[in-house]
């Protein structure tokens, strides 16, 4: 059986606690080898070979480091096929979202690589003669990543790659679900030839090793993505820490659909937003507020687009809609589902687990569509993570906005309409860091900033040129040139 250790200064190496546990294909049930559990002291070892080869590569000029991504921007095309089969192997998405999670990776490979050649700070006019001012990016130090395994590639990518383009070395994370792609991914950068240190995997438990991260005093920076829960946690102890922390989390993502909406698209749409990797995307679109007049249309639709959906192994190119993570996934979205019943919503479709599909051994649901929803009840406002979609009929475009915005949550909103006005409202008013004119809530590119309001994350984004704020500190620079005491806000006006 394979086993996925931890990468420390360079070195693949057993954790301290010398215990492993199973990675499951949840399509199957299948063992795909064994994952290590560190410890604090895995931690503490990757930490000190990380300060180690930082204190070098902050002194790498830039463009140095970028010629080292576009490297990995390589490696990564060249082994796009192998690394997609691997993460459809691992979580269960479909194996065309899968080379497009990939792609996701290669494509910020080349775009933070290109930050390499740019990255730029400032120069501003001084109060004072002879006196030059400019401010410029300095790395943080050291970044500890900590990722969730529905995007395992791509997410681990948007924080690993800007944060070494701009001088800092790592210590990462990943979820103990996906333990196999991190471990591909680390050795493209191996082979790449990152400076050993620089990158080091830890593999474990959250509560164990991810925690280990947020306490050791260390690590200057947790970066963070997966659940508010968590997050929260996180957060908390290193705010008392005064670490910086840069978290994105849930979101509770809705489709508006007014009146004169192209229907066949907005079908399609919600959809592939709705049940795209079996509904488990932080972007994805669990809510559908739609005009009244079109309710009844809308589901008729919804409903026959559904019936053509085949549930099975991602591997299967024919198949669109594959597993969820784990049982204890299953088990959540299966409770939520009750509790709506419970509360009174009325079930169009679906609405239990699809135990024929497969072996018997995967952990299926079947897409379920809810409708009649009112705003407040509990599947219209939490994060369900699994294919279960909410439609929620309204009045007319202020109540739409209203209700997009009456969530705790406020990553991805969208809406479908023809009306230039109704989109230029919403673009003001929907209350969410991403939001799409005539198209899902899903499909961000990467060089755009990524991340939501209120608590889906803590004001920063990933991706984009603002991934830059993330990883460094700003260094405000004064040249005084005078040979002279010039005494700021004193002798402006006397030289
Ligand atoms: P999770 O919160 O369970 O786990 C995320 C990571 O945190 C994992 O590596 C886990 O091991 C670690 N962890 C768990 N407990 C910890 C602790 N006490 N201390 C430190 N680390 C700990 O999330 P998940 O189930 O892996 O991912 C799904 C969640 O991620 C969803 O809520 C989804 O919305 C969110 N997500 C958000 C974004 C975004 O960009 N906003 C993107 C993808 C996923």
């Amino acid at each position: 059986m394979q086993k996925f250790m931890n990468y420390i200064d360079g070195k693949w190496q057993e954790p301290s606690t010398g215990r492993y546990i199973p990675v499951i294909n949840p399509a199957n049930g299948a063992v795909l080898g064994m994952v290590a559990q560190s410890s604090s002291a895995d931690v503490d070892q990757a930490v000190a070979a990380a300060r180690k080869a930082q204190k070098e590569w902050r002194l790498v000029p830039a463009p140095e480091r970028a010629e080292l991504l576009f490297t990995v921007g390589r490696l990564l095309k060249e082994n796009k096929e192998r690394l997609a089969q691997t993460i459809t192997s691992e979580m269960g998405k479909v194996i065309e979202e899968a080379r497009g999670e990939v792609q996701e990776a290669i494509d910020m490979a080349h775009y933070m690589a290109g930050e390499g050649r740019r990255m730029f700070g400032e120069t501003m006019p001084s109060e004072l003669r002879n006196k030059f001012a400019m401010s410029i990016r300095v790395p943080i130090g050291i970044v500890g990543l900590i990722t969730p395994w529905n995007f395992p590639i791509a997410i681990a990518s948007w924080k690993s790659l800007p944060a070494l383009v701009t001088g800092n070395a790592l210590v990462w994370k990943p979820s103990p679900d996906t333990p196999i792609v991190a471990e591909a991914f680390v050795r493209i950068y191996e082979k790449a030839g990152l400076p050993k240190g620089l990158i080091n995997l830890v593999q474990g438990s959250g509560p164990e090793a991810g925690a280990a991260m947020v306490e050791h005093p260390g690590i200057d920076l947790i970066g963070f993505t997966g659940s508010n829960a968590v997050g929260k946690k996180i957060n908390e102890r290193a705010g008392a820490l005064l670490k910086r922390t840069s978290l994105e989390m849930g979101g509770k993502n809705a489709i508006i659909v007014m009146d004169d909406a192209n229907l066949d698209l907005a079908v399609e749409s919600i959809i592939w937003s709705g049940f795209g990797t079996s509904g488990q995307r932080c972007t994805a679109a669990s809510r559908v507020i739609v005009h009244e007049a079109i309710k009844q249309r809308l589901e008729d639709k919804l409903i026959a687009a559904v019936r053509q959906l085949k549930l099975g192994d991602g591997h299967d190119e024919a198949t669109d809609i594959g597993p969820v993570i784990n049982k204890a996934v299953l088990e959540k979205i299966n409770k939520y589902v009750r509790v709506g019943i419970d509360e009174g919503a009325r079930l169009l479709c679906g609405g239990k687990t699809a135990e024929k599909v497969g072996n018997g051994k995967g952990f299926y649901y079947e897409p379920t569509i809810f409708t009649d929803v009112m705003p407040d009840m509990t599947i219209a406002k939490e994060e369900i993570f699994g294919p279960v979609l909410s439609i929620i009929g309204v009045k007319d475009l202020e109540s739409a906005i209203e209700v997009n915005n009456n969530v705790s949550f406020g990553l991805s909103s969208s809406i479908f309409t023809s009306d230039v006005n109704r989109v230029f409202r919403a673009i003001r008013d929907l209350d969410t860091g991403i939001v799409y004119i005539n198209a899902g809530t899903t499909g961000a590119e990467i060089h755009l900033p990524f991340g939501g309001t209120k608590e889906t994350g803590n004001g920063h984004r990933d991706s984009g040129v603002a991934a830059l704020d993330v990883y460094t500190e700003w260094r405000a620079v004064y040249v005084d040139f005078s040979n002279t005491l010039q005494r700021a806000q004193i002798d402006t006006n006397t030289k």
